[in-house]
């Protein structure tokens, strides 16, 4: 389940969106100003923003900026709604970070539609839809982790952590970015909470040998590869 966080200040709007989305599977948030949508994502970083341009005090356009600028929000997916549909603001809106951009009046189900193209190209892992590198496979719909024919056992917090590695192979992930991603806390946890759910994590998949497709990164976190050695070293 994917969490939306929705910035309207029209209460109508706000409710219909919020709606629908339950409606599609999302856990939604909804909030009517920057400043409060600034501290939910402070708070816990969602997987997707919804942003009305016009909004009370701060624009929504200026937040988005400034989620830009800042590291930890840079790759927020992001999806802009605006009453004006004038071919400069749609390109104001793209320049200052939005993934997508909709004009009202829009359809709902065509923000539905918008929402899955985003978080299926930015952010993966919050989508009931399988993954996989090399042999190993990751199912959140049954749960199942799955390693060259062979089922693994995962406890419920190296399940989501190996699927989010899955959902972003390659790349080098810091603890307090698994934490802000996979935990949706980085603030209160420590990091070391991390390598104690790598090591279990590693352990479950061991049996199939793919414990080594988690690599330790020195001084700058973890990182999930498609192993060369993964079943088949003896
Ligand atoms: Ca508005």
């Amino acid at each position: 389940m994917s969490r939306i966080l929705v910035v309207e200040d029209e209460p109508a709007i706000a409710e219909l969106i919020a709606l629908n989305l339950r409606h599609a599977g999302h856990d939604v948030t909804t909030v009517a100003d920057a400043e409060r949508a600034s501290a939910a994502v402070d708070a816990v970083l969602p997987d997707l923003v919804v942003l009305d341009w016009m909004l009370p005090g701060q624009s929504g356009l200026a937040l988005a900026r400034r989620w830009r600028a800042d590291a930890r929000t840079r790759n927020l997916p992001l999806i802009m709604l605006t009453a004006r549909g004038e071919e400069t603001d749609k390109v104001t809106g793209l320049d200052a970070g939005a993934d997508d951009y909709l004009t009202k009046p829009f359809s709902t189900q065509e923000l539905v539609a918008r929402i899955r193209a985003v978080l299926r190209r930015k952010t993966p892992e919050a989508l009931e839809e399988a993954v996989a590198v090399g042999h190993l496979r990751v199912d959140p719909a049954t749960r199942r982790v799955v390693a060259g024919g062979q089922e693994l056992r995962l406890g419920p917090t190296e399940f989501k952590l190996l699927h989010f590695l899955v959902a972003h192979p390659d790349r080098v992930h810091s603890r307090k970015q698994l934490l802000d991603r996979v935990w949706g806390d980085h603030v209160f946890i420590e990091e070391r909470t991390v390598d104690v759910h790598v090591k279990r994590l590693r352990d479950a998949l061991a049996p199939a040998r793919c414990a080594s497709m988690i690599e330790t990164v020195r001084g700058a976190g973890y990182r999930l590869v498609e192993s060369a050695q993964a079943l088949s070293t003896p």
